[in-house]
């Protein structure tokens, strides 16, 4: 007989591992399934830290969300015994041209943040170690910061299990199926379970689960790398804020000094290269690293020379670039969950949050609607 729980999640990754935490710690019997090792380096969420940040080109909307996963990162800093929020503050750098330091700063005052516009000579002046060009405008936002990804997966596991959540990993989910008293049936490559509820936190393999979500759903391969600085002191967490830079260029980000590991720079974005999660090949190519390094001597140029280290993660994009965090319309028991288009990682322990208010009440608190899948129009529940 197949053993049986409230709910279970698929991909115990930076989401899976949050929803299995908050779902845990209401007292569910949850099952969580990977089917890699915790914190591994073929999905989403691995390269050490990611941005957070209050000031939201992408949309005012999400700010709500961006202070809910501020308090939650606290409060599992203190639960895991270990700092995963660091805040440096954020500066975002447009060239002439393009709009991004306005839309953040429209995030900025609807929401009435402490927020400084700064120029070119006012932003080589503050942060030494940048460049820029004589007509780039930016917006610096004291809240910014970064968030530790493997270790904050890790601590959302390590939680979960010690709530009584059952984790597998190294175990595969083939495919699942409703059952005649309203819940589910999932298969794996070694077993057969049942819940009352499923979340899918898939990544970039939601569409082998939902192929009628796959054409909504781009993967890319996004390179980053790390170089290590003649001038330390520039680029540590004191001195250097997490960036954006926007520019003919591309959009490049970076993140100061956290390890010995050196100074972060990702992007350009327009360097994205198609690929299938499953694909052998998963290496930064050497187009995306010469892309990296040009940027660093341009803007960097303290840090300029060999990146020290490369690696390269997948973006899982919709069309719109925003959220999917909805029940499949005809399967209401499935959950879909996909916190993507690269700026999904700062939002998880909220995601958890909302996903198990979702499974647990029905509703969430924050008002989810923006992130349905109804704005898509071809979207079925085709298994
Ligand atoms: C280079 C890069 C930079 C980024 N920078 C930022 C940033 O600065 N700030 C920010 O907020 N966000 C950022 N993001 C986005 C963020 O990292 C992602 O949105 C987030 O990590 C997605 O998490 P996930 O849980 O959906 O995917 P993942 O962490 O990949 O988890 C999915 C998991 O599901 C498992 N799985 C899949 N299929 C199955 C199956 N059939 N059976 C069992 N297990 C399965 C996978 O193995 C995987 O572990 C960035 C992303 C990238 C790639």
């Amino acid at each position: 007989m197949a053993q049986h729980y409230d709910t279970i999640v698929v991909g115990v990754g930076g989401m899976g591992s949050a929803v299995a935490y908050q779902l845990s710690a209401r007292g569910q019997r949850v099952l969580g399934i990977e089917r890699f090792e915790l914190g591994h380096g073929r999905g989403s969420s691995h390269g050490e830290t990611r941005i957070i940040r209050l000031a939201y080109f992408e949309g005012s909307a999400y700010v709500p969300f961006v202070r809910r996963a501020y308090q939650l990162w606290q409060d599992l800093s203190a639960k895991a015994g270990a700092p995963l929020l660091h805040r440096t503050g954020s500066l975002e750098m447009s060239e002439r041209g393009y709009d991004f330091v306005d839309r953040s700063r429209a995030s900025c005052v609807d929401h009435g943040l402490p927020h400084e516009m700064l120029d070119a000579d006012e932003v080589m002046q503050r942060f030494p170690a940048f460049k820029v060009t004589p007509t780039t405008r930016a917006i610096f936002q004291p809240d910014g910061g970064y968030v530790l990804c493997e270790a904050g997966t890790h601590a959302h596991a390590t939680l979960a299990a010690q709530n009584g959540a059952t984790l597998k990993f190294g175990e595969t989910v083939l495919e699942f199926q409703p059952t005649a008293d309203g819940g589910v049936a999932v298969h794996t490559d070694r077993a057969r379970y049942t819940a009352g509820q499923l979340v899918l936190t898939a990544g970039p393999w939601m569409g082998q689960l939902v192929p009628s979500l796959g054409e909504n759903l781009a993967t890319f391969k996004q390179a980053v790398a790390w170089f290590r600085p003649a001038r330390l002191e520039l680029f540590k967490p004191a001195a250097f804020p997490v960036f954006i830079h926007f520019s003919e260029d591309g959009e490049f980000y970076g993140l100061p000094m956290h390890s010995a590991r050196g100074v972060k720079v990702g992007g350009p974005h327009f360097a994205r290269e198609p690929i299938d999660p499953d694909a052998r090949e998963r290496e930064a190519s050497p187009a995306q690293i010469k892309a990296l390094q040009d940027f660093v001597g341009r803007h960097l140029p303290a840090a300029s020379g060999p990146a020290i280290d490369t690696t390269a993660c997948i973006y899982t994009k919709t069309p719109d670039e925003h959220f999917i965090i909805d029940r499949l319309p005809q399967l209401p028991q499935v959950v879909v969950v996909s916190a993507c288009s690269g700026h999904g990682f700062k939002f998880a322990p909220a995601i958890g949050e909302i996903v198990a208010e979702l499974v647990i009440d029905g509703r969430s608190k924050l008002d989810i609607t923006p992130f349905a899948l109804a704005r898509f129009e071809a979207v079925q529940t085709s298994l």
